[in-house]
Order: structure tokens, then C-alpha cells, then sequence
């Protein structure tokens, strides 16, 4: 394994962060696998199942099994890992500029199919290892003066390339679920079974550009400019992966998500399995769109009390929560609008007017616009 540095810009004078990848494997031999954790920097799951996962990865590189090139890298957001406010981490906006650290990936979809173009033709494996080198060539030509910018390229150069990426974040309290984009459905269902993901959420461009999306959404984006000229395959499986809630941050649930990753890292050939691949194991949810995927504003402020637990199917009319107003001892009922999964809910206990506390997702794609909350 080799430790690799990124040193960020220097914000001020006195100050400096620097990003850590870990690179296992041989580059260009095989798949590429990237995987990060904690890019809103206070969910701690993933950072836990990055270290169950580099003592998979030592072992398996020590054992000659692996197949292609893996990095990881275990806390990808340096920003946000030093702000605090009197004594609560704040991971999920730069303090600075007010953006959410999962937004904003800039796109180089048409400057990269312009520079590739001489080079495609008839073959897809060729289309794919010139469209790649025509990103990263744009990616490093961008500037990045401010130090988010520059963790954004950062990150991005090491992802942009490769054939799988799995961003691992959480929710506040919610079951395994997965988002993806609708393309990569297909090779992202063995992944939700093996982590006995509860709902996979697609969508395709749901709006601002968060991390996994800027990796996958290049090839069906590319598929669609070069319509029936070159062939172009979805050349990048890419996850959004919420390890539960924050507060599930144990070696129990972290050895089983590490140990399901490698379990699809050896379905997908980059491991070698010793023995049997494991299989397949029967799925425990399905895949739904986005866009019926229901917030549950509160429409007043007040203690918010659930009636219902995470994981439950609910019915359209169905009680999820009370909201009380202990001045006016009067109640408010939040009910759910759709037949659907409860799959996550917020964990403060004190709601605002208007704030959204609870997902449900149902099987009908009923919104449209920007698809991802600021949460
Ligand atoms: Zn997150």
C-alpha cells in the first residue's frame, strides 16, 4: 500500500490540510476501484468500515488477490473535519461559502468529448480509455483557487477514471440505503443485495451535481452526444452509499459493510475469491425513483415525537409524527402523503417551522426540479 499526500491551498497564512489516499493494487491492470469515506465530515460510519476495509485490503495485497487497483481514501474531507462549534462538528457546509462539501462537482462533459473525439471509433474499450484520459486532462486544467475547490479537483482526479466508486456517507437516523443513477441500476442491484440495502433511490441528474453523479452521469451523458456514431457504455458504476445513521457507528455493522463490500468487489473480479465467489444473496429492498422519494415538512415548530420507527411501510394517511406545542398543548399530525418505506428521520427532537424530518419512499416519481434536499 502507498500513503499519497494531497497538500490544499492554504486558506490563510499559518494554516494548511492536506487529503490522504490510500492506493492498493496495480494501476491500468484491471478494474479501478475508489472508494471514500466521510465526505460530510462528521458521518462517522463509513470512516469506521474504511478501517475494517483497509485491513481487508492489507491482507488481500499482502495475498497477491488483488486483481486491480483500489483507493481508498478514509476521511475525504479535511474542510470539514476542523469545524466545530462549541463542541458539535459541523461536516455537512463549508463554514466559508455556505456549500454543501457533496455539491457543486464541476462537469467537463462537452470540453472531454470534443478533445477525445479523433481518437473514438468502433471499439468501446477504446472509447473508454480515451474519454477518460480527456477528463483528467480537463480536470487537471481547471483551476481551483479556493481550498474547497481544490479538495473538490482533488477528489475528483483520483475517482474520475474509474470503473467503480462508492461514496460512503449516512443519514441522521435511517436504514441501509443506496442512491444511484438510473444507468448504473444494473450493475449497482448486486451491490444493494450484498448490503442489504432497504431502498435504492434513482435519479438521473437530480440537480447540483453532487459527488457520485459528476463520475457516472460523463458516460450516459457521453452515450447520449455520440448517439449511434461511437459506442459508449455506462464505463462507471457509481454509489451513493448511506451507512444507516450517525449514530450507528459500531465494529459490528462496520465488519459487515466492509465484509459485503469485498464480497462485491470479488463478484465484480476485482478480488480473487479463494474458492467460491460468494453468492448473490437474495435482496432485502428494490429500486425506486428519486422523485418519489417523499420529505415530511413539519408545518409548525414545536417537540417532535415519532409514532412511527425507521424501516416501517406506511401507508397515504397514515400518523408518522406529532409535533406539540407545549404552550398551547395543541397537537400537529404529520402524515405521510404516499404507501411507501419510512426510511429515514431526522434526530432532533426540537423541529422549526417548515423543516423536513422524515423520508418516505414511494413507487410513483411525483416531484420534479432538484431532487436532493440541502440535507
Ligand atoms: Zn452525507
Amino acid at each position: 500500500m502507498q500513503l499519497r499526500q494531497h497538500p490544499l491551498p492554504s486558506p490563510t497564512p499559518g494554516t494548511r490540510r492536506e487529503l490522504v489516499s490510500l492506493h492498493y493494487g496495480q494501476p491500468g491492470q484491471g478494474q479501478k476501484v475508489y472508494i471514500q469515506a466521510s465526505l460530510h465530515a462528521d458521518e462517522l460510519p463509513g470512516m469506521l468500515t474504511a478501517w475494517h476495509l483497509r485491513r481487508h485490503f492489507d491482507a488481500l495485497e499482502a495475498a497477491g488477490r488483488l486483481r486491480g487497483e483500489v483507493i481508498l481514501v478514509p476521511m475525504a474531507n479535511p474542510i470539514g473535519l476542523s469545524q466545530w462549534w462549541l463542541q458539535s462538528p459541523l461536516g455537512r457546509f463549508e463554514g466559508l461559502s455556505g456549500e454543501n462539501f457533496n455539491r457543486h462537482y464541476p462537469e467537463y462533459i462537452g470540453p472531454a468529448a470534443h478533445r477525445a473525439e479523433p481518437q473514438l471509433g468502433d471499439d468501446p474499450a477504446r472509447n473508454v480509455a480515451a474519454l477518460r484520459a480527456a477528463l483528467r486532462t480537463e480536470i487537471e486544467a481547471a483551476p481551483a483557487d479556493t481550498e474547497l475547490r481544490a479538495l473538490r479537483k482533488t477528489l475528483m482526479l483520483l475517482a474520475c477514471d474509474a470503473d467503480v466508486v462508492l461514496d460512503l456517507h449516512c443519514d441522521a437516523q435511517a436504514m441501509m440505503h443506496l442512491y444511484t443513477e438510473t444507468p448504473c441500476w444494473p450493475q449497482c442491484e448486486p451491490l444493494a443485495a450484498y448490503l442489504g440495502a432497504g431502498v435504492t433511490l434513482l435519479a438521473m441528474d437530480s440537480g447540483d451535481n453532487p459527488f457520485d453523479e459528476a463520475c457516472s452521469q460523463v458516460w450516459w451523458k457521453w452515450a447520449k452526444h455520440f448517439g449511434d456514431r461511437f459506442p459508449i457504455p455506462q464505463a462507471c458504476l457509481s454509489v451513493t452509499v448511506e451507512l444507516r445513521g450517525q449514530q450507528d457507528v459500531s465494529h459490528e455493522l462496520a465488519a459487515k459493510d466492509a465484509q459485503a463490500l469485498v464480497d462485491f468487489l470479488t463478484y465484480r473480479g476485482v478480488i480473487a475469491p479463494e474458492g467460491q465467489v460468494p453468492p448473490v444473496p437474495a435482496a432485502v429492498g428494490d429500486a425506486r425513483p428519486l422523485a418519489g422519494s417523499i420529505p415530511i415538512p413539519s408545518p409548525v415548530g414545536g417537540v417532535l415525537t415519532f409514532l412511527r420507527e425507521v424501516g416501517e411501510t406506511v401507508n397515504a394517511g397514515d400518523v408518522i409524527a406529532h409535533v406539540i406545542d407545549p404552550i398551547t398543548a395543541s397537537v400537529t399530525e404529520l402524515k405521510s402523503p404516499v404507501d411507501g418505506l419510512l426510511f429515514a428521520r431526522d434526530t432532533l427532537r426540537l423541529v422549526t417551522a417548515g423543516a423536513r424530518v422524515a423520508k418516505i419512499a414511494g413507487r410513483e416519481a411525483t416531484r420534479t426540479g432538484k431532487l436532493l434536499g440541502a440535507r
